[in-house]
């Protein structure tokens, strides 16, 4: 595996790459990898003949009170890592080399999709997110891109910034990673002490709840989501941000009566920590 830290250089591998007829594979994160990573880049190494993983904290994602500069960062793990899974590339470019001047080009997806659950409280998010994927798409020219299931609305926004845009490329989801007593991994699950470690076990206990009342036929969108903002108050140390139900696929606001595919997703804060889940209930 190369590591590569340079637009240029990663230019010249690209067009080395497409030269030689091979499909190219991309996973973008902000480092610090886990499972969750693991098994987009596996899943893009299964699926194409080059896989490229980028690993930077983007700054233009993170809100002035956010944690960008405590964000863990683990440069030696993920490579490691990157390799093991199957990674031909990890490019680990500087801010500068993103963003190498302050006026700049930005990438918007407006409407509800960006508006709503984390849209709220994070008004600049998926402005930065957007913005990235693209300049990392337009630098990589993947045939498929991988992203979590556990970031559902950032996945929804980049499908949807796609198909705008005409970006010829295939966005893949992957399903969340868990730790065994159910927590999603996240990079941030770092940032949580022991007891808060223990009570965040509660997000995916009030999902699983709701999916499981789902299946036995409950199709009461706000009965739904009660449920699992009453489990999750249980436990004290909870800090709840969000429990919500949209539609999928482009987060319209729910229906009375579910009769599509919706996303109940949360997003609660453990102490300083924000944590953020979600189901699918799929009719
Ligand atoms: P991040 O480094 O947190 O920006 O995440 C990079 C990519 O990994 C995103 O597409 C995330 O949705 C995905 N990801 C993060 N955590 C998980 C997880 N627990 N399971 C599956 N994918 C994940």
């Amino acid at each position: 595996m190369k590591l590569v830290k340079t637009v240029a250089e990663l230019q010249a591998i690209v067009k080395e790459t497409k030269k030689a007829g091979k499909s190219i594979g991309l996973v973008p994160t902000m480092g610090a990898l886990h499972e969750g990573h693991a098994s987009l880049i596996k899943a893009a190494h299964a699926e194409n003949d080059f896989t490229i993983v980028s690993d930077f904290v983007n700054p233009t994602q993170f809100g002035p009170t956010e944690d960008l500069d405590a964000y863990p960062r683990t440069l030696e793990h993920d490579c490691e890592l990157a390799e093991k899974m199957g990674a031909d590339v990890l490019f680990v470019p500087s801010p500068k080399e993103m963003y190498p001047s302050r006026d700049m080009t930005w990438v918007e997806v407006t409407g509800d999709i960006t508006k709503v659950l984390c849209g709220r409280t994070r008004p600049i998010h998926f402005r930065g997110v957007a913005t990235v994927v693209s300049k990392l798409f337009n630098l990589t020219q993947p045939d498929k891109a991988y992203f979590g299931q556990k970031d559902a609305q950032q996945a929804q926004v980049l499908k949807r910034m796609v198909k705008d845009l005409f970006f010829p490329l295939e966005i893949r989801v992957m399903p969340i990673i868990r730790e065994t007593d159910g927590l999603a991994k996240s990079s941030r699950n770092v940032y949580l002490n022991a007891t808060e470690r223990k009570a965040a076990v509660i997000l995916s206990k009030a999902l699983t709840k709701a999916k499981a009342a789902f299946a036995a036929g409950e199709r009461d969108s706000a009965k739904l989501t009660a449920m699992v903002a009453e489990m999750i108050r249980t436990e004290p140390l909870s800090d709840i941000d969000y429990v919500e139900i949209y539609q999928l696929p482009e987060l319209a606001p729910a229906e009375a009566t579910i009769t599509t595919d919706h996303l109940l997703a949360v997003a609660v804060k453990f102490g300083t920590t924000r944590l953020i889940d979600n189901v699918v209930l799929e009719v």
